[in-house]
């Protein structure tokens, strides 16, 4: 099936076909036309699948079919995303689709400046993608009107869920017009997102594609069993023996992603970190760089990666396994793109051994382990207590403390 059988139209088609784009994702082919007759969508797909233009496709023709008569400076779309980096890059999409369309379009995300997100507004635009908080704040302050929105979608609902921004996005859905399309993507269906779908959708039409564990496939996997105080060598010796082009690295927390970039660069390996922490301006800088070659290895938190649209990663390396098997898939999905070849090395220390368990388990398939010189017997056996991290009382007493004598002193 191609684009043109779907009855997109000419502007649209040629804005497609520009990208080179002429056959449609399976979420594209499954979701266009019932969008297209208007209806509610809930799309299960994770980024990869091609989900962005399954929905700003549509949008954009609905759009044209139907022009606006009143009220021309009110967004008639809005569409949420969780991180700065996923909304930047839907709103991208409506410009290269709209390409040839008479489509405003703007993003707004916190962590810059609001008065150029405000000017923007301010002249009218007909699509609004933005992330949760930002898009509130703008909202108190009367610079966003919701009231003629048709077209709300929500993007990876899951990692809102994750990031704490439900009771934001809630509270947007409220000022929306209750006459409306509404579109719910989400990479997973755990009940609480099961639940937000069921108050935002109304009859809607149940797209899936690419249950997780095919994506996973595509991609060469091998665990290196490794003690915790080895890690650093490991990732050293492999970036400097193998030929890693293009190397996403992932640590569980923000720290240890500076500590991670800083060593690679104490050995003249070109590295940076992208995590919450860091300012909007050095996220995309970095993201820049490493999309370019400039940077050999990126460093990122869970969170910043979401939504990195890079197409050549060569090898994503699991410094620290997750402790969610679903957040390994997600990972390990940046590589391995557009139908290339990609790899994951994962380093498992003993007390991440059953996080590999529940990857192997949702996965169904067992990771070929690689030996090396750090190997770890200790953690390829580990079973029991040992095989989890140690609970957080006894762990994190030192970092517990200082967060526990603010609390105090701000009470007394
Ligand atoms: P997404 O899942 O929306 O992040 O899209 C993943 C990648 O697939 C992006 O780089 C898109 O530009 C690309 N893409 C989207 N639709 C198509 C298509 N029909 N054919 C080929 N590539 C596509």
């Amino acid at each position: 099936m191609s684009f043109k059988e779907l009855k997109i139209n000419e502007q649209i088609l040629r804005a497609l076909t520009k990208e080179g784009y002429t056959i449609p994702t399976p979420i594209q082919a499954k979701a266009i036309p019932e969008l297209l007759k208007g209806k509610d969508l809930m799309g299960i797909a994770q980024t990869g699948t091609g989900k962005t233009a399954a929905f700003v496709v549509p949008i954009l023709q609905r759009m044209c079919a139907e022009p606006k008569q009143c009220a021309p400076k009110f967004p008639r779309v809005l569409v949420l995303a969780p991180t700065r980096e996923l909304a930047a890059q839907i709103d991208q999409s409506f410009a290269t689709y709209g390409k040839f369309l008479k489509i405003r379009h703007t993003v707004i995300f916190g962590g810059v400046g609001q008065m150029p997100q405000v000017k923007t507004i301010s002249r009218g635009v007909d699509v609004l993608v933005a992330t949760p908080g930002r898009l509130l704040d703008l909202m108190n302050q009367g610079h966003v009107h919701l009231k003629h929105v048709e077209f709300f979608v929500l993007d990876e609902a899951d990692r809102m869920l994750d990031m704490g921004f439900i009771h934001d996005v809630r509270k947007i859905v409220a000022r929306l017009p209750s006459r409306r399309q509404s579109l719910f993507f989400s990479a997973t269906m755990p009940s609480q997102v099961a639940k937000l779908a069921s108050t935002l959708l109304l009859n809607p039409v149940r797209v899936q594609v690419a249950p997780q564990a095919t994506t996973v496939e595509l991609v060469e996997q091998h665990v290196f069993f490794v003690d915790q105080e080895n890690k650093d060598k490991l990732l050293i010796s492999l970036l400097q023996q193998q030929h890693l082009t293009s190397v996403l690295i992932f640590t569980r927390t923000k720290h240890r992603a500076n500590k991670v970039a800083k060593l690679l660069a104490s050995k003249g390996i070109k590295a940076d970190a992208i995590h919450g922490n860091k300012s909007q301006s050095a996220r995309t800088k970095a993201m820049g760089q490493f999309r370019s070659g400039v940077l050999q290895v990126l460093v990122a938190t869970d969170i910043a990666a979401r939504g990195i649209d890079i197409d050549n990663i060569s090898h994503v390396i699991n410094y620290d396994l997750p402790n969610e098997a679903e957040s390994y898939v997600h990972r390990i999905g940046r590589t391995a793109r557009a139908g290339a070849k990609g790899t994951a090395y994962s380093f498992c220390a003993a007390d991440e051994r059953d996080f590999l368990r529940d990857v192997e388990k949702l996965t169904r398939m067992q990771i070929t382990v690689k030996e090396h010189k750090y190997h770890s017997a200790r953690a390829k056996d580990a079973t029991g207590k040992s095989a989890r991290p140690a609970p957080k009382q006894q762990r994190g007493q030192r970092s517990n403390r200082s967060p526990r004598r603010r609390s105090f002193s701000r009470r007394r």
